[in-house]
């Protein structure tokens, strides 16, 4: 089977989830793939999509703000035409990604839901490239490895992209004052002809993309020199730098990581989807890390008890829980997670699992051991610590993870939820969710 591969942006990727409850026997509903499509296009809607829409109308239309405000009534009913095409246009390009996402969650479900041990043939296989500025998805199968897979955004760095890729990305159009190179290129909506004062708006409209695409261009290069040195000679974190925003919606406002934490931070989008499905009082996130994860939940619980047991990591965390104005709501506790369950008299609601993964080579395998190959201890001890405290509980997992295993953590009698978090069309990681207040559908 093939997947799909395509990416919109690598600062600001979209953000698809997909989750089922289980029970022990770890059987799928066959009926599943309606009900789960439906649920995980509507939350992507609510979650992002209608904001995606307006964000693009005023990228694509700059003007639209001013032009509005004295506009006759004709204007308006050109303006109100032109946003209909719009958002018909980009809800039938929101929904074509979407239903690469689904396939894709299709296949990955079915590889972890195989026996541990079972080895894939195909996950280095033919990946289907999609151009997603093409309106027919023209497809070509090339064989790829995932490690050369190249996003393409607004924030890259411009000696890697050529003009004309630069602005595509920027969603402006690629013929002013540099080559246009053709074959890829969508055509660009222009606004309706009928009166001389619309084409007075394209022709504004198009020296504004021109000026705009210029001075993005300028500051990108001045952004270019600030990426750190030791950056620069590691082709493997070169590659997280360019997705730090992604990782960090502040990233430019002094967040700091040490190197192994460029590979183990949650991406935002992902942290904050988990930190709403584990909204409560009091929450352990028993390993912080640089508090990628810490930061949300302090946005949805009245208290975060956040353990690490690396001192410095700690410090980072905590730095960086001020840039999002929320260090306040965190105790920061410097402990080995394993003594602390077996000591402290603390019964919070919820656990948060984020361990050790073994390091980035953790996505050389097709189908993750998680009883062998986590750190400390396998999953199946690892729930045995947490349960001491509480039963709700959510663990976060390599995208490979045996998804059997996962399920047999849950407590016979009872379900867990898996959800498969996809950035654009790749599947970053699975969250478990375990525990009556935690599981969306306890029967
Ligand atoms: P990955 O292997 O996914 O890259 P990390 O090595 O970054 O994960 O580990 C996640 C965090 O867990 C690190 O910050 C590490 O210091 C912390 N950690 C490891 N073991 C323990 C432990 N026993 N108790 C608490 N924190 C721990």
């Amino acid at each position: 089977m093939h997947s799909h591969y395509l990416s919109t942006s690598r600062s600001n990727p979209q953000f698809y989830t997909f989750s089922q409850v289980f029970e022990k026997a770890a059987i799928l509903d066959p009926l599943w793939k309606e009900d789960v499509q439906q649920s995980a296009w509507l939350d992507f809607w609510k979650r992002e999509g209608h904001e995606f829409l307006e964000q693009k109308w005023h990228k694509q239309y700059p003007e639209y703000k001013q032009a509005i405000e004295l506009a006759t009534p004709e204007e308006r009913a050109a303006w109100q035409k032109l946003w209909e095409k719009h958002a018909s246009d980009q809800s039938a390009h929101f929904w074509h990604i979407f239903s690469c996402v689904l396939e894709n969650y299709e296949r990955d479900l079915s590889n972890g839901l195989k026996d541990v041990g079972h080895t894939l043939t195909d996950i280095d296989e033919h990946f289907t490239y999609l151009d997603i500025n093409q309106t027919d998805a023209t497809i070509a199968s090339v064989e790829c490895n995932e490690e050369d897979q190249d996003y393409l955004t607004a924030n890259d760095d411009p000696d890697f992209l050529d003009e004309e890729q630069q602005l595509r990305l920027l969603g402006l159009p690629t013929s002013f004052g540099v080559k246009s190179a053709t074959s890829r290129q969508k055509p660009k909506q222009k606004p309706p002809s009928e009166s001389e004062s619309d084409s007075d708006m394209s022709n504004e409209k198009d020296e504004m993309h021109a000026v705009k695409a210029r001075a993005i261009r300028k500051k990108k290069r001045q952004k270019n020199s600030k990426i750190p040195q030791f950056m620069r000679d590691d082709n493997l974190l070169l590659k997280y730098w360019f997705k730090r925003f992604s990782l960090f919606s502040r990233f430019d406002q002094g967040i700091v990581l040490d190197r192994e934490s460029w590979f183990s931070v949650t991406p935002e989008k992902i942290a904050k989807q988990t930190a709403r499905r584990l909204a409560c009082d009091v929450i352990v996130d028993a390993f912080c890390g640089c508090g990628g994860n810490a930061i949300q939940f302090a946005n949805t619980c009245g208290r975060v008890i956040a353990i690490d047991i690396d001192l410095n990591k700690l410090t980072m965390a905590k730095q960086n829980a001020a840039i999002y104005g929320v260090a306040h709501k965190i105790e920061f506790v410097h402990a080995d997670f394993l003594q602390f369950a077996s000591t402290t008299r603390l019964r919070p609601d919820v656990i948060f699992l984020s361990p050790p993964w073994g390091g980035p080579d953790y996505q050389k395998q097709a189908n993750f051991d998680i009883e062998q190959n986590l750190l400390p201890l396998g999953a199946t001890q690892l729930m045995e610590h947490a349960r001491r405290l509480t039963d709700n509980i959510g663990f976060f997992l390599p995208r490979s993870s045996n998804i059997k295993q996962v399920i047999a953590l849950t407590h016979a009698g009872e379900q867990c939820e898996v959800e498969h978090n996809y950035l654009d069309t790749r599947l970053v990681a699975i969250t478990a969710y375990y525990g009556k207040s935690l599981v969306k559908s306890q029967k």
